[in-house]
């Protein structure tokens, strides 16, 4: 296709344009989902001592090695040690003490019993008087049953990387190291721009000709997923005069990027162009990729505009392909780290050559994914996004696609197996 640019070309294209955000520290429990902007050096072990890993007898191994079932060596406990206390005294040779997980091993202990393997039958009742001996029914071999410090992080060891998009046990390992205070990227502020004279809000009744405006809460979610933070503007009617009114208004926000929809085609009323051009600037970049046709990228006073197409696919689909990659770089992400994997297509298609994104639901069959499109691919149907597991993506270049071809596929949601 003359004149189109490809979808790769136009996204490095806007990627250079994307400045990362500078770096905050927030605390600990704010940290979900947040991107780290240092690598997180151990500045000590975990665990921070040599510890137990089970409930028993802190032993020294060569003293138990002759154990059997059918003949117990007989250990005296002298210590008994619950997690949290630090042991009095260290162990001599025929001497045993009795230490719960977690608990930091005794000097001259060098392996655990577990109490199932003696003799001891103890209550959980926190008061269970030590015995005078315990017999020991099986052979332990050095540091088994022991956690040695540093074990899960060594000092010096670095943990977590610059750019981790964090989750639950990343926020773990910080709180292990004792990390209360973190580095991470400033999340992206993006104000979300509908505009249109058919858009009524949710909360208002239809007037003949109206349709609601999906868009801007598609959009703002999508902003969520992405790690940044959705300002919502009210519909703009598509009027210079009330464009350009919401445009200064979105600029009043403080946002990072500006993100429209509709009104940047070819349409009398479309003016969005007209007016990112007088307050800033536009490229109408005609991609290579379907759905979506032209899309406009600039900047308004300064900021980094995208206008995406006001069908409510196309809006989705490059908002994904070209605006989910920029907020990622913004927010210290890797830009292009995306759930795809490989699907077999299991009908054909013809294509116009374009870079296609079809709507698909997948399934197993034996040991292959197999992928169907979601019916109807109208770039109005925003039930096709709903109901697909995914967009599988047809290279450029191509007049069909046969059943049996393979293709990735960029996962919307995770696929359960049954
Ligand atoms: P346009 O880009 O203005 O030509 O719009 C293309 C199609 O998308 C038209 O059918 C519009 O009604 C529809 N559309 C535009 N904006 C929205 C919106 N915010 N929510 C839902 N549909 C929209
Ligand atoms: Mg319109």
């Amino acid at each position: 296709m003359g004149g189109l640019l490809s979808v790769d070309d136009v996204l490095s294209r806007i990627l250079e344009r994307v400045r990362v955000l500078p770096v905050e520290e927030i605390h600990v429990a704010q940290a979900l989902d947040r991107v780290l902007a240092e690598d997180i050096v151990a500045a000590a072990p975990v665990p921070p001592f040599t510890n137990s890993a089970m409930d028993g007898y802190a032993v020294r191994a060569a003293d138990v090695s002759g154990a059997a079932p059918d003949a117990p060596v007989f250990l005296t406990p002298v210590l008994d040690i619950p997690a949290g206390t630090t042991p009095s005294r260290a162990l001599g040779p025929g001497q045993a003490a009795r230490i719960m997980t977690g608990a930091p091993l005794p000097p001259g202990a060098d392996a655990v019993v577990p109490v199932e393997q003696t003799d001891d039958r103890w209550q959980p009742n926190g008061e269970a008087a030590l015995p005078d001996r315990v017999a020991v029914h099986r052979a332990v071999a050095m540091g088994e049953n022991v956690r040695a410090t540093g074990e899960d992080i060594r000092a010096g060891q670095v943990a977590l990387r610059r750019g981790a998009v964090l989750r639950p046990q990343d926020i773990g390992v910080l709180v292990s190291l004792g990390q209360a205070r973190i580095p991470v990227f400033r999340q992206p502020r993006v104000a979300i721009l509908s505009t249109g004279d058919e858009l009524a809000d949710v909360d208002q009744p239809l007037a003949p000709g109206q349709i609601h405006n999906s868009n801007s809460y598609v959009l703002a979610g999508l902003v969520q997923q992405c790690g940044g933070v959705p300002i919502r503007l009210p519909v703009a009617r598509d009027t210079l005069d009330k464009v350009r009114r919401r445009l200064r208004e979105a600029l009043a926000h403080a946002p990072d990027f500006i993100v429209s929809s509709a009104g940047v085609s070819v349409g009398t009323h479309d003016v969005v162009r007209t007016v990112v051009d007088e307050l800033g600037h536009v490229d109408i970049w005609r991609v290579n990729v379907k759905p979506g046709k032209p899309l406009a990228f600039g900047d308004v006073g300064g900021v980094p505009f995208f206008g995406l197409p006001g069908n409510p696919v196309s809006a989705m689909v490059t908002f994904d392909i070209f605006v989910r990659p920029a907020l990622r770089k913004a927010g210290g992400a890797d830009p292009h780290a995306v759930p795809l994997v490989t699907a077999v297509l299991d009908e054909d298609v013809t294509l116009d050559g374009r870079r296609t994104y079809l709507r698909v639901t997948l399934s197993e069959r034996g040991s292959t994914l197999v992928a169907r499109t979601t019916g109807t691919q109208s770039s109005g149907a925003l039930m096709s996004l709903v109901l697909a597991d995914g967009l599988l993506i047809i290279p450029e270049g191509r007049t069909a696609a046969r059943a049996g071809d393979q293709f990735p596929v960029r996962l919307l949601r995770q696929v359960t197996r049954s």
